[in-house]
């Protein structure tokens, strides 16, 4: 016990010295305050030591002293895991958000560099600018999650209809490797310091993939190489209801919308309709008649680089969800006045983020304990019923 003090105290001071003493802390507020993720059923763990490094190096000096000290050490970017992944009992819990900088945006051959710690929105408002986009616009859990989390736990999100996981827009990363010598990396394009970082695979064996998803256990990612696309400005979207609650029609319609609208389908998402009965139950300004909830409602968001070619995509989608009358057109003033009607929707970052946010808890300040899992759509009727029943069952 003694030892474990000792050695956890010698870190420290070893840590001060490289970062100084504004960035390295053992004090309990501290350890409280990054003692969770956003999941409510996991117990809280306190690590030893939080620290806030701002470069690679510090990073990997970091390293060095976990490794001489033989101290666990997790990296932690915006801390939404919903599974405990960036806490940790003991050890050193390292906060990367200081790791924030936009090194590079090249539009002319359509990829960024940034630190790992930089946040989905202050990246995402800076590329928005010149108008360019990762495609994918960051996780449900909002804008305040980091790049290095979305790598790291392979994640989904808004657009990833169209443009994939998060690793699919990676091009490469630098990363700080476990090992004792906390060896600073490079992969993709970006190994070759003669070649632009612009692709991931042809100018060396590429290792990228061995970080992703690995939630932080490859080693501590410091920069993201992303590919960047033109962002298409006419958006639209619309919100279709099931007639009855049925999975099968989900993937089929899904499927349909994937084959006949292609490119311009951005993000099909679909919510279950309890949530729908329990925001009917919950919004604040409430319309006077209940609409009747009868299947999950789709959200489907489209883009194009004219208005006539989206023109064309809503014609085709309105003839493919509406169609033998399976579902209807939803709006979700039907059950919340303070929504905006879809006919006027205007794409902006801050609505994105309001508008998920708005509708994550159907219980605030709870938030239900609940997990992401990658299902082929195919099999979305029979996980859905798995889901059912292992709810009944437990
Ligand atoms: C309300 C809500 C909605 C969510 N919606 C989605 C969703 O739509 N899709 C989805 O996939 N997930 C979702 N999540 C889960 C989670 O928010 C995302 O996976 C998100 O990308 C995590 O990013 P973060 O910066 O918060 O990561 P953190 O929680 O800080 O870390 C996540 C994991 O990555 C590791 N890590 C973090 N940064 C680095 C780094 N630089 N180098 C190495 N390892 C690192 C951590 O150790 C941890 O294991 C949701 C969570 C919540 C609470």
């Amino acid at each position: 016990m003694v030892f474990i003090i000792s050695k956890v105290k010698n870190a420290y001071k070893e840590i001060e010295d490289i970062l100084g003493s504004d960035f390295v802390s053992n004090k309990d507020f501290m350890k409280a305050a990054y003692s969770r993720n956003v999941d409510p059923a996991f117990p809280d763990r306190w690590a030893d030591i939080i620290v806030r490094p701002e470069t690679s190096e510090e990073v990997s000096d970091i390293v060095k002293i976990a490794n001489k000290y033989k101290i666990r050490i997790i990296p932690r970017g915006g801390g939404a895991d919903l599974v405990g992944g960036s806490v940790t009992e003991e050890g050193i819990l390292l906060d990367l958000t200081r790791m924030n900088q936009i090194d590079e945006i090249n539009v002319d051959d359509y990829y960024c560099i940034v630190g790992c710690g930089i946040t989905w929105g202050a990246m995402l408002s800076e590329l928005q600018k010149k108008g360019v986009t990762t495609g994918i616009l960051g996780p449900g859990s909002g804008y305040s999650a980091t790049i290095g989390g979305g790598l790291s736990n392979a994640t989904v999100g808004f657009s990833s209809t169209k443009y994939g996981l998060v690793p699919d827009i990676c091009l490469g990363v630098e990363v700080v490797l476990p090992n004792p010598e906390g060896t600073i990396i490079r992969t993709g394009a970006a190994s070759n310091q003669y070649a632009t970082p612009f692709c991931r695979y042809g100018v060396s064996p590429d290792f990228t993939g061995l970080f992703m998803g690995d939630v932080g256990t490859m080693g501590i990612k410091t920069k993201a190489f992303l590919r960047l696309f033109p962002d298409p400005p006419f958006k639209a979207r619309r919100y279709y209801m099931l007639s009855k609650e049925d999975y099968d029609s989900v993937f089929k319609l899904g499927h349909k919308l994937r084959k006949e609208v292609g490119d311009g389908l951005n993000d099909l998402m679909v919510w279950p309709s309890i949530l729908f009965q329990l925001l009917s139950a919950q919004v604040v300004n409430k319309p006077s008649t209940r609409p009747k909830i009868t299947g999950p409602v789709f959200s489907v968001t489209l883009d194009a680089t004219d208005q006539r070619i989206l023109d064309v995509y809503l014609e085709k989608t309105n003839e493919i969800m509406l169609k033998d009358e399976v579902t209807r057109l939803f709006e979700w003033q039907e059950i919340d006045l303070d929504m905006a009607h879809s006919n006027d929707w205007k794409f902006t970052l801050k609505e994105e983020f309001h508008f998920f946010q708005k509708y994550i808890s159907t219980a605030p300040p709870k938030t239900s304990m609940t997990t992401c899992h990658k299902v082929a759509i195919s099999k979305l009727n029979e996980s859905v019923q798995k889901g059912v029943q292992f709810n009944r069952d437990f």
